[in-house]
């Protein structure tokens, strides 16, 4: 048994196949992203398959959810979505195959008796497992039967597995598994081999939450006549303390992420990372990822889960876009601060000076507010400070020659200034801190210079000359 058997096309062909019963978490973003990098990488496909048979817990809103989170992801697929719940009738016929072919077999043994299997086995130190009862009654089809694969008793089925190695099951292990209940659905493990099959699913790529059930899915490969796929069962997404990842580690939807200010390719960058490395390199295009994606670099331990990190890296893909980039992406955040702001040159200049110090869009709205806030209000303790009779003179002197500057560039400020120092005899930030405050309503902000630039003459004259008017207002002492 080969995992590159060449009976399979050459063009790589990948799945993703959640099932619908919640948002699209953050391990199962990662299991897209790979199939999808795959695909991408090798110039082949990704298929999309919904499986939704677990009718009880699958939602059309879920399946919505999903379909948002990998738009905003970038992640498209090229064959699909497929449901499995429109997929009954291909099942039966696989189902009546195997039948027919001896490798499956009706099954009418009670839960009663399933059970007193399970006791005796468990009694006599044996796994539980179906004891065979009916492996070679020949039973005929019936409403209470149901259908079991016949498995092999002995021997050893292998998983050939990219990232782990070839795995070895022990057959008597494995049980005569359900393919088809009592009331004619079939069973997960089931759909997915005939899936994959008539899908012409060549790649693999999943948790390896999964690997226990990769031995059923191989037999029934063997039985079905069809060469397997290659497997690469990925280590799960832990918590930075080693546990499962849950809530208790951040946000797992992947929509969250989105909501707090990301940047998709922050998002794919960092869950590419969560298993797949390329030398010592953290920060990857999307492009790159698709250049240099594969299967052979793929991680044997757990992907971590830092919070801190990905905030870190989200910081790190504002600082390297284009202002223009980010406009929209921006837009929506700052509306949820309560300003409107315009898709323009004002809205870019605004985002050049706060991208390197904005770790998420919604940061980098906040600070973007005083851009847009007039009248400006101060902050209390920012003005108490600052605001007060010492600062009229240099911020009076520095409005008058901003009125009379030609130029509102950078060099020409860093000129006047200059000469305020010179006349008023008053260091930089003793004229910079007032201005500031005056300009932006608090102590902080990006540097001077570019906060004047940025907000063009208009605006910072008459912002300056509202705080002198303010301070010129201060009851004396
Ligand atoms: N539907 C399964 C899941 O969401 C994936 C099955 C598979 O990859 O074979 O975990």
């Amino acid at each position: 048994m080969s995992n590159t058997p060449d009976t399979l096309a050459d063009t790589i062909v990948t799945r993703f196949p959640p099932s619908p019963t919640g948002y699209l978490h953050v391990g199962g973003a990662r299991t897209a992203l790979f199939n999808w990098l795959y695909a991408r990488h090798t110039g082949g496909k990704m298929v999309l398959r919904i499986e939704d048979t677990d009718t009880a817990r699958s939602t059309q809103a879920s399946v919505d959810a999903i379909f948002e989170a990998l738009e905003w992801l970038g992640i498209d697929w090229d064959d699909g979505p497929y449901y499995q719940t429109q997929r009954f009738d291909l099942y039966k016929a696989h189902i009546d195959q195997l039948v027919a072919s001896g490798d499956a077999y009706f099954c009418t043994c009670t839960a009663e008796e399933i059970e007193a299997m399970r006791e005796r086995a468990k009694a006599s130190g044996d796994k539980p497992r179906y004891d065979g009862t009916c492996r070679e009654r020949n039973l005929s089809p019936s409403t209470d039967a149901v259908v079991r694969f016949k498995a092999p008793l002995t021997g050893t089925t292998v998983v050939p597995d990219t990232v782990k190695g070839n795995i070895v099951f022990q057959n008597n292990e494995l049980d005569d598994f359900i393919i088809c209940r009592s009331d004619g659905t079939p069973t997960y493990n089931f759909v997915v081999v005939v899936d994959d099959i008539t899908m012409g699913i060549n790649t693999v790529i999943r948790g390896d939450d999964h690997v226990m059930n990769t031995p059923k899915q191989i037999l029934l490969y063997n039985a079905l006549g069809a060469a397997l796929p290659t497997y690469a069962h990925v280590p799960m997404v832990l918590g930075n303390d080693r546990t499962r990842l849950s809530k208790r580690h951040g946000a797992m939807s992947v929509t969250a992420y989105r909501d707090m200010g990301f940047l998709p390719q922050a998002v794919l960058n960092y869950l590419v990372r969560l298993g797949w490395s390329h030398g010592d390199q953290e920060f990857f295009t999307v492009a790159e990822l698709i250049e240099k994606f594969g299967l052979d670099s793929i991680g044997k331990s757990a992907g971590i889960f830092d919070a801190d990190k990905l905030q870190a890296l989200n910081g790190d893909h504002i600082q390297a876009s284009a202002a223009a980039d980010l406009v929209p992406h921006l837009l929506p955040f700052m509306a949820a601060e309560g300003y409107s702001a315009e898709a323009g040159p004002y809205l870019e200049a605004v985002i050049k000076t706060l991208k390197p110090r904005s770790k998420t869009l919604v940061e980098m709205a906040q600070a973007a507010h005083f851009y847009y806030n007039d009248p400006i209000v101060y902050e209390e303790k920012a003005a108490k400070k600052f605001l007060k009779a010492a600062a009229l003179e240099p911020v009076q002197l520095l409005t008058e020659k901003l009125k009379a500057s030609e130029s509102f560039e950078e060099k020409a400020l860093e000129q006047v200034f200059t000469a305020v120092m010179a006349e008023t005899g008053l260091k930089l930030g003793k004229i910079a801190q007032p201005v500031r405050v005056a300009l932006t309503g608090t102590t902080v902000s990006p540097g001077i210079f570019e906060v004047i630039a940025v907000l063009g003459r208009e605006r910072v004259i008459t912002r300056l000359t509202a705080a002198l008017s303010y301070i010129a207002a201060l009851p004396e002492g």
